[in-house]
């Protein structure tokens, strides 16, 4: 990870994303902890923020409740943000296949972790259904979130100055260009 942010540093880029891992078997305080403990050892350099990013949940990984996110920015000192990824999400139980749905989860998050610290959307369908935990992703507006969904996504009013990130699959005959199509094309152009 500390090689991972050199790197980012020497890029000029943003933002390092990375995932909590699991706790696997330790419980998901003694996890949240550990998690916690790993980041604040970083030597963050300026410039930079490392982002968490929210886990589908399966199995003893953490970050799939907003709580367990809140949890490690409570935990650390120096300034976290997080990723939100809509695949991940969905799997862990948030609904965001309407509009309503997506009002009742970005106000959840709200809530819970605070809009203020949400930096970059991961924009990914799913395979499967909410509350699954399985994590794999689909094509922008073809998986189990749906059209109607995703375009909630990226015409919410809180999300609006948030960068996007497709993170699809290929196949299909379907590119990151398709998906990136299909997302202005639900956006409204
Ligand atoms: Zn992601």
């Amino acid at each position: 990870m500390q090689a991972e942010l050199d790197a980012a540093d020497t890029l000029e880029a943003p933002y390092v994303n990375v995932h909590l891992g699991a706790h696997t078997g330790a419980g998901v305080e003694a996890g949240l902890d550990n998690a916690a403990s790993a980041l604040e050892a970083l030597d963050v350099p300026d410039g930079l923020t490392v982002l968490v990013e929210s886990d589908a949940g399966s199995g003893t990984k953490l970050g799939g409740r907003f709580e367990e996110l809140a949890a490690v920015l409570d935990r650390c000192d120096s300034p976290l943000g997080v990723c939100l990824d809509t695949a991940h999400a969905f799997a862990a139980g948030y609904d965001l296949s309407t509009p309503e749905a997506v009002e009742e989860t970005v106000a959840e998050f709200d809530d819970v972790v605070g809009l203020q610290h949400l930096v970059c959307v991961h924009l990914n369908d799913s395979k499967h259904g909410c509350g699954t935990n399985r994590d794999e992703h689909a094509h922008v507006g073809e998986g189990e979130i749906g059209a109607d969904g995703m375009a909630a996504v990226l015409t919410h009013d809180a999300l609006r100055d948030v960068p996007f990130v497709v993170e699809t699959p290929i196949e299909d005959g379907k590119s990151f260009e398709w998906n990136i199509d299909r997302a202005r094309g639900l956006a409204g152009g």
